[in-house]
């Protein structure tokens, strides 16, 4: 199989022919059908996370087809299949025991313990594989993997914010948008200052105001989503929440946080993270999606390009969520 191999932190990606892996116990092998490109793949190639495996096939937003079961698997051959970050987890550790397995100090990462999706096949444990609603299709589905589930999870740890400021208009917010709309929430976007694109796209998926992340919102608000990789946002973010308000922190990696005065944390603000995704965090959102409906906005590419697209994210260029078609 063809698949893009990451063999030094740092980069680049590089085409290599696998041989095509062979489930164990418990796993399925999937067929990838589209998988999304996600700010923390930039990460890992850029080497800015810590411990990747190498070499690494990355990817952890992956829709794909069930090509081969073992004996008493819950999926069947042809079964259309998700597999996000969390691959798996010890199941008896304290944070796995009190719902929280996104914490589990040995948890397994998709694309960065163990291989992703940026390949034709993949094997992954069938017990951390969601089963995929009907109506819609593979590219437009794969980016709900990681950048819907962390905006989902990052929407719920802002509690009942009715005036919710993101940060970072890519494709956790575009998702996140519709969803905080969906619920009745008054959403505003900050994006990079000029980016006037983003704040137009941000306006029509339902954002009352849009502005640079360096603007006044023209009121204050109950909550805000930092998804864009960048410590300035957190003071400005604690500025513009309301007395009790709340800022969340969804990305995995963020440059230093500048020091800031205690009078913008004070009011019972809180100041939060959101790490990695539950299973029930996956099966909430997938269950809401069509309900919705989400519709999210891609731009595909095939797998040889994974480095475009990579730079394309890392640029600023990508408009919603890139994905790669193997
Ligand atoms: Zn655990
Ligand atoms: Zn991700």
């Amino acid at each position: 199989m063809r698949a893009m191999r990451l063999a030094t932190a740092g980069g680049p990606l590089e085409q290599v022919e696998l041989p095509v892996p062979e489930p164990g116990p418990g796993q399925v092998l999937v067929r990838v059908g589209a998988c999304g490109v996600c700010r923390t793949d930039l990460h890992i190639v850029d080497g800015e996370l810590a411990h990747p495996r190498l070499p690494l096939v990355p990817g952890h937003e992956v829709v794909g087809t069930v090509a081969h079961v073992r004996d008493g698997s819950r999926f069947a051959v042809g079964d259309r299949v998700g597999v996000s970050w969390l691959a798996w987890t010890c199941g008896s550790c304290d944070y796995c025991r009190s719902g929280r397995e996104n914490l589990c100090d040995r948890a397994r990462f998709t694309g960065y313990d163990v291989d992703g999706g940026y390949a034709e096949y993949m094997v992954a444990d069938e017990r951390y594989c969601f089963p995929l609603p009907a109506g819609m299709d593979d590219v437009s589905f794969a980016p709900l993997l990681c950048a819907g589930l962390i905006g989902w999870r990052a929407l719920v740890a802002a509690g009942d914010a009715a005036r919710l400021g993101v940060y970072g208009f890519g494709a956790a917010a575009h998702i996140v948008t519709q969803v905080a709309r969906w619920q009745g929430r008054r959403v505003f976007a900050f994006t990079r200052p000029g980016d006037a694109d983003a704040q137009r796209f941000a306006a029509e998926l339902g954002a009352e105001w849009a502005g640079g992340s360096d603007a006044a919102p023209p009121e204050a608000l109950d909550a805000a989503l930092i998804f864009a990789p960048v410590g300035a946002l957190v003071p400005a973010a604690l500025r513009v929440v309301t007395k009790g308000g709340t800022v969340v922190c969804a990305g995995i990696h963020m440059s230093e946080i500048p020091a800031f005065p205690y009078e913008i944390l004070w009011g019972e603000r809180t100041l939060r993270s959101v790490a990695n995704l539950t299973r029930r965090d996956g099966e909430e959102l997938l269950r809401l999606a069509p309900t919705i409906p989400l519709r999210t906005t891609t731009v595909a590419y095939p797998l040889a390009r994974a480095g475009d697209a990579l730079a394309a994210l890392r640029a600023g260029r990508i408009t919603g969520a890139a994905v790669l078609i193997p």
